[in-house]
């Protein structure tokens, strides 16, 4: 990891956490964890509790909150959708674009990771792209290739100058949630690629673009995947559900 960026340490709650959950979660997460201003905590619940999120992190302006998912469009007639804007509305700063459920359980596309990450960025939110490559592509070695695609046509929408301002999430489709973890080696051989990318879109200012690791990241594995080059922080699946382990995580 560089110094001049700060590690970010996100937590993808999926679907699991309602706002009665959210409250006691916080309850023992902000005791467990002080702020500190050398790193960003990011939390992405359910939408349905961003309201109880909001309000239970409300006197702790170092942690923010995000989405996990928006529609392409900004409002409509979209049964159980969520759009960009309002999400901006209800308090969220992030919003995870493109994540492998999304990609792999509903079938987005690349085409619609980036209709959304130019919607979220229209709305003053930061996008979270997410990439990575299932096992069988991985297999074949097309996992530069990959996760190549879907970086180059997630960003195609954005302006250098919002691209430069996104965050993007490696994350390795056979290592969420299997317990599989890729090797700090490899984490930092695909972040090369992916910021060596961001270079060629945005200029120099992509080595500031945070590049998180993701995949079945613990509390006994965080600090080794951190030390990886390239590995700006970590998007945290079902270890972030626990409050005491979430903070461990966080203090990395
Ligand atoms: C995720 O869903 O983004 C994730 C990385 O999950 P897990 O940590 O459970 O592998």
């Amino acid at each position: 990891m560089a110094a001049h960026r700060r590690p970010v340490f996100a937590a993808n709650w999926k679907m699991n956490h309602g706002p009665t959950q959210a409250k006691t979660f916080l309850s023992e997460f902000l005791v467990r964890y002080a702020a500190r201003d050398d790193r960003t905590v990011i939390l992405f619940p359910p939408s349905i509790t961003l309201a109880a999120a909001r309000e239970g992190v409300r006197a702790r302006r170092d942690i923010a909150l995000g989405v996990q998912n928006v529609h392409t469009a900004d409002k409509g007639a979209f049964t159980g959708e969520l759009s960009a804007a309002l999400a901006a509305d209800a308090g969220a700063a992030f919003v995870l674009v493109g994540h492998s459920e999304r990609r792999h359980v509903f079938g987005e596309t690349d085409a619609q990771a980036a209709q959304k990450c130019a919607r979220v960025v229209e709305h003053g939110l930061t996008p979270v792209l997410c990439v990575g490559e299932l096992l069988e592509q991985r297999e074949r070695g097309e996992t530069e290739a990959v996760v190549l695609q879907q970086l180059r046509m997630g960003i195609s929408m954005l302006a250098p100058t919002a691209a430069r301002r996104m965050l993007v999430a490696y994350e390795p489709v056979w290592a969420i949630g299997t317990g599989r973890t890729a090797t700090p080696d490899d984490a930092a051989t695909v972040h090369r690629v992916i910021r060596d990318a961001l270079a060629e879109q945005v200029g120099v200012e992509a080595l500031d673009i945070p590049l998180l690791y993701g995949g079945s990241v613990t509390a006994a594995n965080a600090a080794t995947l951190l030390e990886a080059d390239e590995v700006d922080g970590l998007l945290v699946g079902g270890a972030s559900l626990d409050a005491a382990g979430w903070a461990t995580i966080c203090s990395t």
